[in-house]
């Protein structure tokens, strides 16, 4: 064997122990697919739910892609679509499953008509904080379960971030009880849907950019969207007076990439983790953003726009709770992965709520003393 064979050899076997080192599941077979792999170039496509550049959410998806750019050395460019630019917001699934885009950008709970599992990832009515959300998912077996979840729709989810604790909604009246929800057409998504319709409310599935229109026409009599910023951006406060608090329905909703399958893992392994490194680093940033901004928004709103947030009265919250709870269970008891989902969610709830006892909720009471 020459010598420059023996280096070949030397050098493919590193390349392959390297890679196997780091977990790759297709290998290249030779030094030569490796550096043919390095001088491609990606082009990919991400739809997200968002309108095209809103605040914080629409924000994330461009960081994002940013990040991937400066990341890959410019090996992949992403181009990031609002809400209809290439498909509609709630087709944004369908669409990465297909690989009509190759990413997607939004919240699992979305896809609650095609995979009511999915919703235990978001966010669960007075469940989870989004803090302690993110650290099931990422700790606690949330993610195994959640991509398990996917894998039959070609899909990879990656949490990306949480909006934090959100706002209960715009009303066009006064919310004193549970009967006031009769007859209230309102936009809330998730499992709070089902919550609505328990109280004889109308719930609506409906993306962001729709809101004003439909709160100024009478479509909705109410909506809920994020929190201070993002409500503020939409200028719903033009159009409805009561804007309550607490979010019971969403204690920090944790947003999601989706990754098509099929086209991810044919990705040499240093992009994917390009890819899943940006998600996290996105995610990380828009929670920021939501915290800093949603504390001056709220200031806005108050001292510019003469809104005065008004809180759920302590009987509805306790009531809501109720039925909450029920209709927690019914999802539990959906499906075989339903039930595994919510056996896992409730364990480390438990154990996160005997944590936060003696930490961040014993810290909130002292220095309030
Ligand atoms: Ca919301």
């Amino acid at each position: 064997m020459s010598l420059r064979n023996i280096s070949i050899t030397i050098y493919t076997l590193v390349v392959s122990l390297l890679l196997q080192a780091c977990g790759s599941d297709s290998p290249p077979a030779d030094a030569g697919a490796v550096a043919a792999e390095s001088q491609q170039f990606y082009e990919w496509k991400l739809a997200t739910t968002w309108p095209k550049n809103f605040p914080a959410l629409g924000r994330a998806p461009e960081i994002f892609a940013e990040k991937v750019e400066a990341m890959s050395n410019g090996r992949m460019k992403i181009r990031v679509y609002g809400d209809g630019e290439l498909v509609p917001a709630l087709e944004v699934f369908n669409a990465v499953s297909a690989g009509t885009a190759e990413i997607g950008h939004g919240a699992a709970y979305y896809w609650k008509g095609k995979v009511p599992e999915a919703q235990f990832f978001t966010v669960l009515p007075f469940g989870m904080n989004g803090h302690e959300m993110q650290s099931w998912i990422l700790y606690g077996g949330g993610l195994e379960l959640w991509e398990e979840l996917y894998v039959p729709f070609n899909l990879i989810p990656v949490p990306a971030g949480t909006t934090g604790v959100q706002m209960g909604g715009w009303f066009n009246k006064e919310i004193n009880s549970k009967e006031d929800f009769q007859g209230l057409k309102m936009r809330i998504p998730g499992l709070a849907q089902d919550i609505l319709s328990r109280l004889g409310g109308v719930p609506v599935n409906m993306p962001g950019s729709e809101l004003f229109t439909a709160l100024q026409t009478g479509v909705l009599d109410a909506t809920e969207w994020v929190g201070p910023y993002n409500d503020q951006a939409f200028g719903l406060y033009e159009i409805a007076e009561y804007y309550y608090y607490p979010g019971w329905h969403e204690p920090g909703a944790v947003m999601e990439f989706l990754f098509n399958k099929e086209q991810f893992e044919a990705l040499p392994f240093y992009l994917q983790e390009v890819l899943r490194t940006a998600a996290a680093a996105a995610g990380v940033e828009m929670t920021n953003e939501f915290t800093a901004r949603n504390a001056l928004s709220l200031s806005d709103l108050e001292q510019t726009h003469g809104i005065t947030p008004r809180q759920f009265p302590d009987d509805l919250l306790q009531e809501l709770n109720t039925i909450a709870q029920e209709e927690i269970d019914k999802l539990a008891n959906l499906s075989s992965a339903a039930a595994e989902i919510h056996a896992s969610y409730r364990e480390f709830e438990q154990s996160i709520r005997a944590y936060q006892d003696v930490s961040e909720e014993a810290y909130v009471r002292a220095r309030n003393l």
